[in-house]
């Protein structure tokens, strides 16, 4: 030891020595301090650089030439700060130039406070640069590569943004519950779609208080908070979503929809669905109900019953509804006063019901369908039959007219005509169809072995459709004499239908048929035109008779049919004869009268068929003044009986006093012709004068004896 030394002696002073050893051990204690310091910025996980005042680098670290990619035998202790800057600029890690580099950090150099900023590369990375200055001048700067921090700090940024646009624009109403059941998210929709504000519904608002304030706010009409609540809880713990239809008291509705979300915490969605339930509202109306009537359609009818028919424990009936002469109403009056005639017949039918469970469909056109429930007995349908044909025959009178229709229906009864609803309806269609086909304002009840008639009855439509193509209609012709002077006076045409396979039929048997099925317009057009051409031959001034059905006076285009009839076969309209029946006058339409007078004005006769078989009402003479009445031949027949003679007797006076011709038809014997000739009856049709014959025969017989130019 030096100081042992000096006590004995030796060549160093003992002061001396000490100091000696000082200052060796303050070098070693540097020195260990010196590598303390670097082994620590050696290791550090940031750059490190330490300037001196005169910017020369004192020292730095590995992590400083990683991060700015730098050459280590460039950069080294006693380098300025600008040639490590232009280093960095040549090695082209710098964005900027050296210049540009050093005036940005300059400031920073020289201000006497700690300081932060960010660095650039032209790699893209981020730096994060912390400067601070020494107390003896100098500096020294830490840098940290922050690029992927700064990165995922963007990326977070970007997403709230796209959470945010996303939430705002939504459609949907939305708010969030966390797992404590505290609303953390709440959209402008959600606030938009209640009309409330978002003090209302602050955020950390409980999902109970929400549901209370929603309740307070009188937006809802009726909600159990407590259950509602539950529900939530219930939703969450199944990890289920729950969708209800809330609705709220200005008449909306809101489809509310919870969602569990998986870290904990529910979503709930809002709706407004107030259209699109309406829009669906309205198609199912729509698809179940007819447009025109507002009753329910096939569809609907067949779906109500069928399910009756599931579980049906009491008999109850089917009712097919048919108008009779809705297609010249519609063909008359035009399609508007067609639908409004649908929709009165819809009300009065509803009216018929007598029961709340009781339906009345519309299939279509003029085509209704009764379901009568809970039958007591068949005396029940039949009263409800009654009462639709009684309702249905009074006349239906809109602003400017009365129309006339009338109804028939056909009835099958579960479960005696069937037991599925295809049988049921099959076999009320078959006794409609029996019940048109004898007449009109009838009901009938299905029977079996009605559907043979039905077949056949089809067969004859058929057939009759295809029989006027085929050119196997003919007229036949019945001379009519005038009895003063037992002259022939005219003929009437009486149509023949010469069938292959049916042979011969008249015109009773399928002149209802064609009237139904429409086939009588061509049918009596083809009539006119050739009962004219077949009188164009006859001696000047003898009439020809032909029949006019009332379904041809009212189709419209009747009038033009008759002129082009007459101009076609040159016949003069004064020898044109038209015989109708008193259907036709009966019926009130304005058009068939006008008609009629129209066809008067030109010459035409107009004759009054079968006088005595219908309503023999007086009343409609007065309305349209016809120019021969035709006494029907059962009273002619009948003039045995001293009743029907008296009648016969009235007619011809009544006849004479209005200036009308009389003819007696069916005229069969010479004492039948004595009494018309002594009661004065104008003239007579019948097998004594003439039978139905061929146009080539009547055309002989009428040139012998008919009364050249009488008029
Ligand atoms: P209608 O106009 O009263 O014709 C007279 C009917 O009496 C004819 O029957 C005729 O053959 C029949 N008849 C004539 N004299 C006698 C007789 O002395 N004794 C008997 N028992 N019968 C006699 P038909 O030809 O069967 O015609 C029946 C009805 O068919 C006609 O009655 C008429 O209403 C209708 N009809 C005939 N042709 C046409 C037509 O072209 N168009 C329309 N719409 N109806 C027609
Ligand atoms: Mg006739
Ligand atoms: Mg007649």
């Amino acid at each position: 030891m030096p100081v042992a030394d000096a006590k004995d002696g030796s060549a160093v002073p003992e002061r001396e020595a000490e100091g000696m050893d000082r200052s060796r051990h303050m070098e070693d204690e540097l020195r260990e301090q010196n590598e303390r310091f670097s082994a620590a910025v050696e290791n550090m996980s940031h750059g490190l650089c330490m300037f001196d005042a005169d910017e020369r680098m004192i020292i730095c670290n590995g992590n400083y030439i990683n991060i700015f990619c730098l050459d280590a035998k460039v950069v080294r202790p006693g380098i300025h700060f600008i040639d490590i800057l232009r280093h960095s600029v040549d090695i082209g890690i710098a964005s900027q130039t050296a210049d540009e580099l050093y005036a940005i950090r300059k400031p920073y150099i020289d201000q006497a406070k700690p300081s932060t900023y960010e660095e650039t590369l032209s790699d893209g990375r981020i730096i994060n640069i912390s400067h601070r200055p020494l107390a003896l001048g100098g500096w020294v700067s830490i840098y940290e590569d922050i690029t992927v921090q700064r990165r995922a700090e963007q990326d977070l940024k970007e997403q709230h943004r796209r959470f945010d646009a996303a939430l705002a624009n939504m459609s949907q109403g939305l708010l969030m519950y966390d797992a404590d059941g505290k609303m953390i998210v709440r959209n402008r929709r959600f606030l938009e779609l209640y009309n409330v504000t978002a003090t209302d519904f602050p955020l950390g608002t409980t999902h109970r208080d929400a549901l209370e304030r929603l309740l307070e706010l009188g937006i809802y009409t009726k909600i159990d908070v407590d259950s509602e609540v539950a529900k939530t809880e219930a939703c969450l713990a199944a990890a289920k979503t729950h969708s209800a239809y809330r609705h709220l008291t200005d008449g909306r509705t809101v489809l509310v929809t919870r969602r569990p979300m998986s870290g904990g915490g529910w979503v709930v969605t809002f709706d407004d669905v107030t259209e699109r339930r309406r829009t669906e509202e309205r198609m199912t109306h729509l698809a179940h109900h007819d447009t025109l009537t507002g009753l329910p359609n096939r569809q609907m009818f067949r779906e109500r019953l069928d399910h009756a028919l599931e579980d049906a424990s009491a008999p109850l009936a089917i009712f097919s509804l048919d108008l009779d002469r809705f297609k010249a109403i519609n063909d008359t009056w035009g399609h508007p006063a067609g639908d409004w005639l649908l929709k009165s017949v819809a009300d009065r039918l509803q009216r018929c019901l007598r029961s709340e469970t009781d339906i009345v469909a519309r299939f279509g056109g003029d085509e209704f369908v009764i379901i009568e429930f809970n039958l007591k007995s068949i005396a029940d349908a039949e009263k409800l039959a009654k009462r639709v044909v009684e309702a249905i025959a009074k006349p239906f009178r809109d602003k400017s007219r009365d129309m006339h229709v009338g109804i028939s229906l056909g009835i099958a009864v579960f479960p005696d005509d069937g037991s599925d609803a295809d049988t049921l309806l099959k076999n009320a269609d078959t006794a409609l169809y029996r019940a048109k086909s004898e007449g009109h304002n009838l009901y009938r009840f299905f029977e079996p072995g009605m559907d043979a008639m039905v077949l056949a009855r089809r067969a004859l439509e058929t057939d009759l459709e295809a029989a006027l193509p085929r050119q196997e209609f003919d007229l036949d012709f019945q001379p009519i004499m005038n009895i003063a002077s037992s002259e022939i006076v005219g003929a009437e045409a009486l149509m023949r239908w010469h069938s292959p396979e049916r042979g011969t039929m008249a015109p009773d048997k399928f002149i209802p048929v064609a009237e139904e099925t429409g086939l009588i317009v061509p049918l009596g057009e083809w009539a006119l035109r050739k009962a004219c051409t077949a009188a164009a031959s006859w001696p000047a001034g003898l009439r020809i008779a032909v029949n006019v059905s009332a379904v041809q006076l009212k189709s419209g285009g009747f009038a033009r049919s008759v002129i082009s009839a007459l101009a076609f076969s040159g016949v003069p309209a004064g020898r044109l004869e038209l015989e109708i029946t008193e259907t036709v006058l009966m019926d009130e339409s304005e058009t068939v009268l006008k008609t009629l007078r129209q066809l008067r004005e030109l010459g035409i006769r107009i004759a009054l068929d079968d006088f005595g078989t219908g309503y023999s009402s007086l009343g409609y003479l007065r309305r349209f003044p016809v120019d021969k009445i035709k006494i029907d031949r059962s009273f002619i027949h009948d003039l045995g009986n001293r009743d029907t003679a008296a009648i016969v007797r009235t007619v011809i006076g009544l006849g004479a006093e209005l200036g009308i011709t009389v003819t007696a038809e069916g005229v069969e014997t010479e004492a039948q012709l004595d009494i018309l000739r002594g009661n004065g009856c104008t003239e007579a049709q019948g097998y004594l004068i003439g039978v139905p014959s061929r146009a080539a025969d009547i055309q002989r017989l009428l040139k012998t004896t008919a009364a050249f130019g009488s008029g």
